[in-house]
């Protein structure tokens, strides 16, 4: 932020671009963590998260991890890939979805957008697919699903697996099935910027009882603890590859909290973002600005409320006048494929004509749950008043 921004607010308290919510319960099943003297991992808090999300979300295993990026390792072991086997993912999106794959010497196929959702556009996917792919990873962007029957479709077609990345994801639906629970392996996080937090955290989702299995040794540092632990065999060893993925029990009591609120920080952020659609439904009716559709089949948890605007110029204009307002607002990632790393691998700028365009467009406006509704009227009526509204 620069100084001069800083310290030209007029117009109330600040607005951060997030703020995450905290429901009463954290310190208290923290400090019963603290008393059990029981810190580390797949302790009696990470059950209790397990539990609570594999019932709610139809998932037959759920394993916490350190991060949504370490559950994407986890999930990229697991698909056993050979050097320069291919994998297809959005070019827009966090660069732990590429990454977790191109780890293990795959390569990376990158294929564009949808402008509507944002989310990779199912229909280019075939044309992507050759004799080396083997796995398809959507990531359902802004918590709203891509087109799962369509990509699962393709998936059985051709032999793939799919990965979800539904780090953004958490408690949306897609025809009425959770995100993360429809493809081959899902992976959460838990991320201060996401809807329920943690401060760092992740999980792995599975209904394939066999890598459910293998994922609870991967994430062990390849070895069979997890089984040990539960009286099934009489010491443990090293069994497969793997690395230390697990969270300490201290951050799954702070989970725990979290997933209970789970209803009351949805119906919040909700609430925030159903006031931004009517405060700014002239402005989208005039041409002004475009927002993200939410498919009828799609149930979103209102991880993001974004804009997009004609041009790069205006974006950079209306974040600076928001920013002298006191608000946060920010545009999101620089498209994968023309990153240094994906250059590397002979992309270009001009080849995903969709996510370029909307990566030099978006505006994402403040939304947590605790956003008042003073504070969306006001980021509102700024954005109004920037097109003269
Ligand atoms: C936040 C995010 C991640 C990374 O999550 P961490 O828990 O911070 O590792 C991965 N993919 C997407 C799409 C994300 O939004």
């Amino acid at each position: 932020m620069n100084e001069a921004a800083e310290h030209s607010v007029t117009d109330g308290e600040r607005i951060p671009f997030n703020r995450p919510y905290l429901t009463g319960r954290e310190r208290d099943y923290i400090e019963e963590v603290l008393q059990s003297r029981l810190f580390a991992g797949d302790g009696a808090f990470s059950r209790r998260c397990q539990a609570l999300l594999q019932q709610r979300f139809g998932a037959a295993s759920v394993q916490l991890t350190t991060s949504c990026t370490s559950a994407l390792e986890v999930a990229a072991l697991l698909c056993d890939l050979a050097p320069d086997d291919e994998v297809i993912v959005p070019s827009y999106t966090f660069v732990s979805t590429a990454n977790a794959f191109w780890l293990r010497r795959a390569k990376v196929k990158f294929v564009d957008i949808r402008r509507d959702t944002l989310n990779i556009d199912e229909t280019q996917i075939e044309a992507a697919i050759g004799p080396r792919t083997r796995v398809i990873a959507p990531v359902h962007y802004a918590g709203v699903g891509c087109e799962m029957d369509a990509i699962m479709a393709l998936a059985a077609k051709h032999g793939l697996i799919v990965v979800e990345d539904a780090a953004q994801g958490v408690n949306a639906t897609y025809k009425g099935r959770y995100l993360g629970t429809i493809g081959d392996m899902g992976c959460y996080s838990f991320h201060d910027s996401k809807n329920f937090v943690a401060g760092e955290g992740g999980a792995f989702l599975t209904n394939n009882e066999s890598l459910a299995r293998r994922a609870e040794i991967v994430r062990e540092k390849g070895t069979n603890r997890s089984q040990f632990f539960r009286g099934e065999v009489d010491k443990y060893t090293w069994m497969d590859i793997g690395s230390s993925y697990i969270a300490s029990d201290l951050l799954a009591a702070m989970l725990l909290a979290q997933l209970e609120g789970m209803d009351e920080i949805t119906a919040l952020r909700g609430r925030a973002y159903g006031r931004y659609a009517v405060a700014l439904a002239s402005l989208v009716a005039a041409g002004a600005v475009e927002v993200q559709s939410i498919p009828q089949h799609c149930a979103t948890n209102f991880h993001l409320f974004y804009i997009l605007v004609e041009d790069p110029d205006t974006r950079t204009r209306l974040i600076d006048h928001l920013k002298r307002q006191g608000i946060h607002a920010v545009f999101h990632y620089v498209p994968l494929h023309s990153s240094p790393v994906g250059e590397t691998m002979g992309n270009r700028a001009g080849m995903l004509p969709v996510t370029e365009y909307c990566a030099e467009r978006i505006v994402r406006l403040p939304l947590y749950a605790g956003l008042r509704d003073e504070d969306v009227d006001r980021v509102a009526g700024s954005v109004r008043s920037f097109f003269g509204h």
